[in-house]
C-alpha cells in the first residue's frame, strides 16, 4: 500500500470514491459450505416470516406489533401501555443481549439472521444473478448501451423487485394490523381503506428503494448496530478474520516462490465476493457484516493450491495474533450472568402477568358516610383493563371481613368489554362495631362470575377512635 493510500485509508466508507460518489458493488456470487448453510437458514427465516401472521392462538395473532394503538401481542399475550415496565425490562434485556452477543460472537446476527441481509443476499441478489448473471456480466450490462436486451433485463429485474417488495410490504403490515385487517384492505372497496393502501404503497416503495438501490448502505450508513461495533468488539470477539500471520507476505501464485511468501496469493477473490466492497485483509472493518462469503471464496482458493483451509475464518484478533483459541473472557461471563438474571425476571413477569388489571381508589374528597345507626360506608372508584378476548361481568366481594359491596349501577356488576377498559363506582359498607381504627385495611376480591381473578388491598376510613 502506498503512503498516500495508507494515509487516506478509512477516511471514507468502502462504497464511496474519493469524489464522494457511490461506488456500485457488483458482488460475485458466493459458493461454499457457509453460503449453503446460510441459504438453509434463510429458507427457515422465509417460512417463519411469511407464515407467522397466519398463526392465531385463542382467537388472537401469535404476534402483533400494533404501534398505532400501542397494543402488542407476543406469543398470544396482549401487552398494553399498562405493561410498560415489562417492555422496559424487555428492552434492557434486548440491549444487554446485543452487547453480550456482539462481544462474544461479533456480527454473527448481521450475517446470519438480520432480515436486511437475508432479504438482500438470499432473495433479491439471487433474482439479480438469475436475470443479469454473475458480477462480471452485471458490470458489462451496466456499461452496455441501452439495447432492447438490456431494457428487457433491467425492466424485468425492477418489476420483480417491486413486486416482491409489494408482497413483503403486505406481510410487514400484517405484523402491525393483523392478517385479517390486511385481508379486508385487499378484498374490500378501495375507498374504504385508503390509509391502509397508502401504507402498503409507502412500505413497498421503501423496500424497493432499499433492495434495488440502498442495499449495503443500510448496513454501513443507516444501521446503528454496525456503528457500535468498535465499542462492542474486543480482541477476543469472534469475527470473520484474515490470518495475516499465515497469509503475509502475500504474493502472486508461482510454485517457485511459494516457500518465501505467505499463503495469500493476492487473487482478490475475497474482495470480489464481498457485498460491502471491503478487503478483509485490511483487518476488522465497520462495513463487514460477517456474511462469510470471503471465507468460502478463500477456502476454494486454498483448496485449489493445496493449502490448509481457513486463511480467512471465524477467529478472534488475539487468536490470530497469538495463535490462541477463542476465549470466554471475564467481561463475557459478567454479561452472561446479567443476561441470565434479566431473562429470569422477564420470564417471571411474563408468566405471572395478570389478564385483568384493576386499580381501586377511594373517591377523592370524601371521608366516610354514616349508614343508619350501625354501619359506615366508603365510596370507591375502580378502573379495570381487560386483556382477555372475553367480556367480563365483574363482581366485587369483600374478603375476610363482614360487610358488603354495593356497585352503583343496574346489575351490581361492572361490565368490561373484551380487550377493553371499564370503570365504576361502589360503596363498601361495614358494620360500625368492627371499625376500631381510623384506617382499616380491607381486601376486595374481583370475580368473573364465580371465578376469582384478582384481589386488591385498600383502606377503609372510619370515625376517629375515642
Ligand atoms: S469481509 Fe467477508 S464477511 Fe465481511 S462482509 Fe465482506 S465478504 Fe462478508
Ligand atoms: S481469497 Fe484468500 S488468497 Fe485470495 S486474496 Fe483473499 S485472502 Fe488472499
Amino acid at each position: 500500500m502506498s503512503t498516500e493510500k495508507k494515509e487516506s485509508f478509512r477516511d471514507r466508507i468502502a462504497t464511496v470514491d474519493p469524489s464522494g460518489k457511490r461506488k456500485w458493488i457488483f458482488a460475485q456470487k458466493p459458493t461454499g459450505k457457509w453460503y449453503s448453510a446460510r441459504t438453509y437458514i434463510s429458507w427457515f427465516f422465509f417460512i417463519l416470516f411469511f407464515s407467522l401472521p397466519f398463526i392465531y392462538v385463542h382467537g388472537r395473532p401469535l404476534f402483533l406489533f400494533d404501534v398505532t394503538q400501542a397494543r402488542f401481542i407476543i406469543f398470544g399475550k396482549v401487552f398494553w401501555p399498562q405493561d410498560f415496565f415489562i417492555f422496559g425490562l424487555a428492552m434492557i434485556t434486548f440491549i444487554v443481549f446485543i452487547v453480550l452477543f456482539t462481544a462474544a460472537f461479533g456480527r454473527l446476527f448481521c450475517g446470519w439472521v438480520c432480515p436486511q441481509t437475508i432479504f438482500m443476499e438470499m432473495f433479491f441478489r439471487k433474482i439479480e444473478y438469475f436475470i443479469e448473471g454473475n458480477a462480471a456480466e452485471q458490470r458489462l450490462l451496466a456499461r452496455a448501451p441501452w439495447t432492447g436486451k438490456k431494457l428487457f433485463k433491467k425492466a424485468g429485474k425492477h418489476f420483480l423487485f417491486f413486486l416482491f417488495s409489494f408482497v413483503i410490504a403486505n406481510f410487514f403490515l400484517a405484523y402491525i394490523i393483523g392478517i385479517k385487517a390486511l385481508g379486508k384492505i385487499i378484498t374490500e372497496p378501495v375507498h374504504e381503506h385508503v390509509g391502509g393502501l397508502l401504507s402498503i404503497l409507502i412500505f413497498s416503495g421503501i423496500f424497493y428503494a432499499v433492495y434495488a438501490y440502498f442495499r449495503e448502505q443500510v448496513c454501513t450508513v443507516v444501521c446503528p448496530y454496525g456503528r457500535l461495533q468498535s465499542v462492542l468488539l474486543d480482541r477476543n470477539s469472534m469475527i470473520v478474520a484474515y490470518d495475516h500471520k499465515r497469509g503475509e507476505p502475500r504474493g502472486k501464485f508461482t510454485k517457485k516462490v511459494m516457500h518465501e511468501q505467505g499463503d495469500c496469493i493476492d487473487c482478490m477473490q475475497c474482495v470480489k465476493v464481498c457485498p460491502t466492497g471491503i478487503d478483509i485483509r485490511n483487518g476488522t472493518q465497520m462495513e463487514c457484516v460477517g456474511c462469510t462469503a470471503c471465507i468460502d471464496a478463500c477456502d476454494a482458493i486454498m483448496d485449489k493450491i493445496n493449502k490448509p483451509l481457513g486463511l480467512i475464518r471465524y477467529a478472534s484478533e488475539n487468536g490470530i495474533g497469538n495463535r490462541e483459541p477463542l476465549k470466554y473472557t471475564g467481561r463475557m461471563k459478567l454479561y452472561t450472568i446479567l443476561l441470565g438474571v434479566l431473562l429470569l425476571l422477564l420470564g417471571f413477569l411474563l408468566f405471572t402477568r395478570k389478564e385483568v388489571d384493576a386499580t381501586i381508589m377511594r373517591t377523592p374528597g370524601m371521608l366516610y358516610q354514616q349508614r343508619g345507626t350501625d354501619s359506615i360506608s366508603n365510596l370507591y372508584n375502580i378502573k379495570v383493563a381487560n386483556k382477555t378476548i372475553d367480556r367480563i361481568p365483574l363482581q366485587l366481594k369483600l374478603e375476610g371481613i363482614n360487610g358488603q359491596v354495593e356497585i352503583i349501577g343496574e346489575h351490581n356488576s361492572i361490565t368490561v368489554k373484551e380487550e377493553g377498559q371499564g370503570s365504576g363506582t361502589f360503596f363498601v359498607v361495614l358494620p360500625a362495631k368492627i371499625i376500631h381504627e381510623r384506617k382499616l385495611p380491607i381486601r376486595i376480591g374481583l370475580y368473573n362470575e364465580k371465578e376469582k381473578i384478582d384481589e386488591i388491598s385498600t383502606n377503609f376510613l372510619g370515625p376517629v377512635a375515642e
